[in-house]
């Protein structure tokens, strides 16, 4: 069974031999204070910079999860209040998460299928953080880095905190357009969840050091603070900061992947435009997502489709949330090879 659901997501292939060599290599029982920790530590954070192109400047730091990061956001760097754009489940999560923390917090909700119009954005002084979802998993839409470049033109005294839960490791990003980025491995990366990946610029720290807020577990002061010696508040997912770096060792760089997955992508919209019932979830070309895409049908169609996909050793990821009788969607992850995606291609044609 091949399955194309968007997270948890298929694992890369060689996953077996990085469990192996885990195991074999000594490093599931090492401390993690030990120099052979700090050594993979700093390793996989040089590797985001050669492979993802992180800049140098910028601080790799470890959590749970991409839901953990929003906590850390609000509760560590946020000062008064964050503005969220979003226009799905996983963006307006992030902002409930946020009210919870900062009551002032505020969201601008827009459509899949809109670009959000920077022009006409008015976001007060009050708040001192502008939250975006760069790739909505739920409803298969993206912000182009030429939108973020331009939030960031408007409002370059707030800081930019990006979510590329869903498209870090998939898409080439700009780092330097934004101070915060996070995401988590079960998606692009291709690896079993349970590790979050949180991106600092040296702008982000300092402003985490001005607010000074310590004493929880996940303060990023506390953990800031061992990441400098290339170690973790507590005791870390080992076997997880493995597998990342080890993947990362054996991806191309990003401009490749990102040219794989973008090539892919065009394939399925063109083989979608030449089905009689079958229809690209998000209609404008500019605000559709590379790494998750949506296909929509009617409810009939959509709940057969799933069916023969399950007959044929496929398994496609469900619509989300209010989308899921209408829709499916596919992920157009680094770790599907592309023999597999030819194969669902040519089942897809049939519709
Ligand atoms: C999957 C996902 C999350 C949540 O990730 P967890 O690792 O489950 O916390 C958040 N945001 C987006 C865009 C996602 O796709």
């Amino acid at each position: 069974m091949i399955t194309f659901a968007p997270g948890p997501s298929k694992v890369y292939d060689s996953l077996p031999i990085y469990l192996n060599d885990a195991y074999q290599e000594g490093i599931l029982s090492a401390n993690h204070r030990s120099s052979a920790f700090m050594k993979l530590y700093q390793e996989t954070e040089q590797l985001m910079r050669t492979k993802l192109h992180m800049p140098d400047d910028y601080k790799l730091l470890f959590t749970s999860s991409a839901t953990e990061n929003w906590e850390i956001i609000s509760q560590s760097i946020v000062e008064r209040a964050s503005f969220h754009i979003y226009s799905g489940s996983f963006g307006k999560k992030w902002f409930e998460f946020a009210k919870h923390i900062l009551p002032a917090s505020m969201g601008l909700k827009i459509e899949a299928n809109q670009a959000i119009d920077v022009p006409s954005l008015q976001i007060g002084e009050e708040f001192d953080l502008i939250a975006i979802t760069q790739n909505e998993t739920s409803n298969a839409s993206q912000v182009r880095s030429e939108v973020i470049e331009a939030i960031k033109e408007k409002f370059p005294e707030k800081m930019i905190a990006v979510d590329t839960t869903s498209s870090m490791a998939g898409i080439e990003l700009d780092f330097s357009l934004a101070d915060i980025w996070y995401a988590s491995v079960q998606k692009c990366f291709g690896l079993p969840a349970g590790l979050g990946i949180l991106i600092l610029s040296p702008k982000a720290i300092e402003k985490s050091e001005k607010k000074g807020e310590k004493g929880r577990y996940n303060s990023l002061s506390f953990m800031l603070e061992n990441a400098n010696g290339y170690q973790t508040h507590y005791t870390p997912n080992v076997l997880g900061i493995y597998l990342l770096n080890r993947v990362l060792k054996d991806i191309p760089l990003i401009q490749e992947i990102d040219a794989t997955l973008r090539s892919r992508m065009s394939l399925l919209e063109n083989c979608i435009a030449q089905t009689k019932t079958l229809r690209m979830l998000v209609d404008n070309a500019e605000t559709r997502s590379t790494t998750v895409m949506g296909i929509a049908g009617t409810e009939e169609l959509i709940t057969q489709v799933k069916k023969d996909a399950e007959k044929a050793g496929m398994q496609m990821g469900g619509g989300y949330g209010p989308l899921k009788p209408t829709s499916f969607r596919i992920a157009n992850f680094p770790a599907i090879t592309d023999d597999e995606f030819d194969t669902l291609l040519a089942f897809l044609k049939k519709y």
